[in-house]
């Protein structure tokens, strides 16, 4: 049975020199239940001490409906403000661009203070990665590429990315931009496999960009399937899960890793030794069967 090859343990940030660990933390729900700062810089050591130093935040994380925007930013800014030598171990990305309750704001101003209020909350005079979080369908390309590499040419962003973008939007703004592309952020998982063909990951390999997977867990509903599909997702990664030793998460982690676009998946868990866990992904090989068998349960039809 022909295997496929394990993940490096590093990999660029698409073009750029920037290297990175080939699974990322995020930090969405950093903020929740009133975690203390000496917690969330529990959380932060748990990835970087697990080699997992590429750490993934937006300035709404922690918006909540009516307030919290830029909380989980905040909280990071005081993990860093506290232990100022974590800030060299982590490849740090953030993103911006949605402003509740206008839904996206990708206008020259709007954007131009985001990326200063990140940085301010931050505590940090540099992000290495900075994505426009959704598109905004009122921003012209052009007008976002301005200010984008206005702010890399001001040192405060080292790289750019997207997320949630079309192929169509992706090529558009990467026109446009003086320094181009360096990552998109789609969701995808076992349970979400859009991406595998409708082209993003396509021109994810084409243009170089490295593709940063959101909610790899579907936000966690690979622990708890709720229907006759993700039953079947989860018998297939089940099988390779048990055969090789790993729980079905780290087995999914590893099924996105396993694809030739370099993905890393993006861990959601705020919880210690899940974070810690999902370093074993290095070590779980796929064999081409086995992947297509997971594939063939998302897709819920057989492959032609
Ligand atoms: P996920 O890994 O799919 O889901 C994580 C959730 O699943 C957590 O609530 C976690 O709870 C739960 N969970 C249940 N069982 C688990 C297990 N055995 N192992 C691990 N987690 C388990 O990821 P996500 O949180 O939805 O998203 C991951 C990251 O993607 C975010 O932090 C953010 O950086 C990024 N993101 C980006 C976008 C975007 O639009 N660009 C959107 C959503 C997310 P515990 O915490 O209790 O473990």
């Amino acid at each position: 049975m022909s295997e496929l090859p394990l993940p490096p343990a590093s990999r660029q940030l698409g073009t750029s020199g920037l290297t990175v660990s080939p699974i990322a933390w995020g930090m969405w729900r950093l903020a929740e239940n009133g975690r203390s700062a000496a917690d969330a810089a529990k959380l932060v050591h748990a990835a970087l001490d697990a080699g997992i130093t590429f750490l993934d935040t937006a300035d709404i994380y922690g918006f909540n409906g009516s307030g919290g925007f830029g909380d989980a930013e905040a909280l990071l800014g005081e993990v860093l403000a506290a232990e100022p030598g974590l800030r060299s171990r982590m490849v740090l990305a953030t993103k911006g661009g949605i402003m509740p309750p206008l839904p996206y704001d990708q206008s020259a101003d709007y954007l131009r203070k985001a990326i200063d209020a990140s940085l301010t909350r931050l505590g940090t005079d540099t992000v290495e990665l900075w994505q426009v979080h959704r598109p905004d369908i009122l921003a012209h390309p052009q007008e976002v590429a301005r200010v984008l590499d206005d702010a890399v040419a001001a040192g405060k962003i080292r790289t750019l990315g997207v997320s949630n973008f079309t192929v169509h939007q992706t090529a558009a703004l990467n026109q446009f931009l003086g320094h181009k592309l360096v990552s998109t952020q789609p969701e995808i998982s076992p349970l979400r496999i859009d991406c595998f063909e409708n082209g993003e990951l396509d021109q994810a390999m084409m243009l170089g960009l490295t593709p940063l997977a959101w909610s790899p867990l579907g936000g966690g509903r690979l622990a708890k399937p709720e229907n006759a599909r993700d039953h079947a997702i989860c018998a297939a990664l089940d099988k390779v899960a048990s055969e090789q030793g790993v729980s079905r998460s780290v087995a999914a982690y590893a099924w996105l890793m396993a694809h030739p676009a370099g993905i890393i998946p993006i861990i959601g868990s705020q919880q210690v030794e899940r974070i810690a866990e999902g370093a074993a992904a290095l070590k779980v090989r796929w064999t081409r069967t086995d992947w297509y068998a997971v594939l063939v349960a998302a897709r819920g039809v057989p492959l032609p």
